[in-house]
């Protein structure tokens, strides 16, 4: 049944780290406009072709941080891996695990997981990449935490998000939560589960910050923000600026995927919080 490895998982605590931050959504592959935003963000991204690695010059000692999702649907995974893996090497990037990332990592381990929703995509990009770059997709991907606590406890970065009294928790189930949300145990019309708003009811003081379900827009509910803005089915990729709390987005370059689920749209706008 494939490889063996240690079914550790954890959360990360960065106190110390106050920012400043730009936290991207899902990327799913989308590697032209992840370097066209970074570029907007000021960061200077250059492939050194000796080496085959990015390098890396952030606008004054910012960092980024990806809520995860990185991979699947889109024209380019591996790249998108490389950089960001590149990045989280020279102490540039920070990334939690989404269940995309999670499922090609499963993929990889030789475990039994359907080849589907994207992820057909990814294997068929990998192909032409060698056993040392699989191997450290695989290493990356297997040290990815299912969240993030920084800047004192002031801010949390979970893929689907992560209500408050399981924030610094490291559990299976408060991993599966980061990683897919809550839902209903009950499935929709089209066979896919039905996820439970949990930021409806949050009213914790940290900001929390994810993505998962592709929103029309990002708007900030009760201290939390989805950045979701699902570059890959034709949407845009979003940066949140912390402790600023500025938007910036690229249009996606083209119609990747179709979603099957339409993007969100909130009925209520919340005004942002002021920065802390
Ligand atoms: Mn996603």
């Amino acid at each position: 049944m494939g490889e063996k490895v240690n079914h550790t998982f954890f959360n990360l605590e960065l106190p110390e780290e106050h920012g400043p931050f730009h936290v991207i959504g899902d990327v799913h592959g989308c590697f032209n406009e992840l370097l066209e935003l970074l570029e907007c963000l000021g960061y200077d991204v250059r492939f050194d072709k000796e080496s085959s690695k990015y390098d890396v010059v952030p606008p004054d000692g910012a960092k980024v941080i990806f809520v995860g999702d990185l991979v699947d649907r889109g024209p380019n995974s591996p790249e998108v891996l490389r950089l960001v893996m590149d990045m989280a090497e020279a102490g540039l990037a920070y990334c939690v695990s989404g269940n995309h990332d999670d499922k090609l990592l499963r993929m990889l381990l030789g475990r039994n997981v359907q080849v589907r929703h994207g992820l057909e995509l990814t294997k068929a990009q990998l192909e032409p990449y060698d056993a040392v770059f699989r191997e450290r997709v695989k290493h990356f991907l297997s040290n990815l935490p299912h969240h993030i606590i920084l800047d004192e406890g002031r801010l949390v970065v979970a893929h689907a998000g992560l209500e408050e009294r399981l924030h610094g928790h490291n559990t299976k189930g408060v991993r599966e939560l980061c990683l897919y949300g809550p839902t209903s145990g009950e499935t929709d019309n089209k066979g896919l589960p039905i996820r439970l708003d949990w930021a409806a009811e949050y009213c914790g003081k940290a900001v929390v910050i994810y993505g998962h379900t592709p929103v029309h827009e990002p708007s900030w509910r009760n201290n939390t923000i989805n950045i979701d803005t699902g570059c890959v089915f034709g949407g845009t990729l979003t940066a949140l600026t912390y402790p600023e709390h500025k938007l910036t987005s690229v249009e996606s370059y083209q119609t990747y995927a179709e979603s099957v689920r339409p993007f969100i749209r909130y009925q209520h706008h919340h005004h942002h919080p002021s920065p802390s």
